[in-house]
């Protein structure tokens, strides 16, 4: 027979267990101290995807999807001097795109996306980039990640795109711990200071890419490691 008292007991330690596990490990005060600080260190954050427009930037992400964004600038800096609007891209044809970005992972399939989605801008949005998410995610190969950055560089919307770097750094600093890259997003959105949304996503992305990396975060040189309350972080002189 289950001892109904023990039941509860384990529930009860349990669901307390993933409660201390989802909240963000800093309180309000330090959250405001982390973000004003990469804001102080750099104060107007940028992408590092080369593009010209709004168009040339959503190709670019849908692009960088798996592959360096080095990679994909290489591979699209004579795609988009020949093809910047979707009406270029079009009349420039699927053939062709797949020659001009075959260096890229995944080249194929993200020819033929690219190709599509610029017929479905053409054909639905008089050739112009959507401003809503629902309407960026119905484009071949753009899922939320790739409409947040859109959303985001090219409409000025406070939006928090997890990738990679997002998702690593918020569970390892346990800034915003969760399962999912929507998980991750949610709760950023919940601790950010509004004041900081704009550029989070990018300060985060740099800090990932320079600093916090996967395999051996470089503790030495992060500007917040006072704040940091990582596990992994690595004590000052033993990098
Ligand atoms: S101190 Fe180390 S682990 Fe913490 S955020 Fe900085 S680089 Fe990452």
């Amino acid at each position: 027979m289950v001892d109904a008292t023990k039941t509860k007991k384990v529930v009860s330690s349990s669901n307390t267990r993933k409660k201390t596990v989802s909240r963000s490990r800093y309180s309000k005060a330090e959250i405001y101290e982390i973000f004003a600080t990469f804001e102080k260190d750099n104060p107007e954050p940028e992408g590092e995807l080369n593009h010209s427009n709004e168009f040339t930037l959503l190709v670019a992400v849908v692009l960088s999807a798996q592959a360096t964004d080095a990679g994909v600038n290489k591979a699209t800096k004579h795609l988009f001097q020949i093809a910047d609007t979707p009406e270029k891209m079009v009349a420039l044809g699927e053939d062709k795109i797949r020659e001009e970005i075959r260096t890229i992972g995944l080249y194929k399939n993200k020819a033929k996306n690219t190709f599509l989605l610029s017929q479905m801008l053409i054909e639905h949005h008089g050739g112009q980039v959507p401003q809503t998410r629902e309407e960026l995610e119905a484009l071949p190969g753009v899922g939320r990640k790739t409409a947040n950055v859109v959303l985001n560089i090219a409409f000025g919307q406070p939006t928090i795109a997890v990738d990679t770097h997002l998702f690593r750094i918020a569970n390892r600093i346990g800034l915003a711990p969760g399962k999912t890259p929507l998980d991750v997003e949610k709760k950023l959105e919940k601790v950010i200071p509004p004041e900081f949304m704009q550029h989070a996503h990018h300060w985060l992305i740099l800090h990932g890419r320079y600093i916090c990396k996967a395999r051996k975060p470089a503790c030495d040189r992060c500007i917040i490691y006072d704040l940091c309350k990582s596990k992994e972080k690595i004590l000052k002189g033993t990098n």
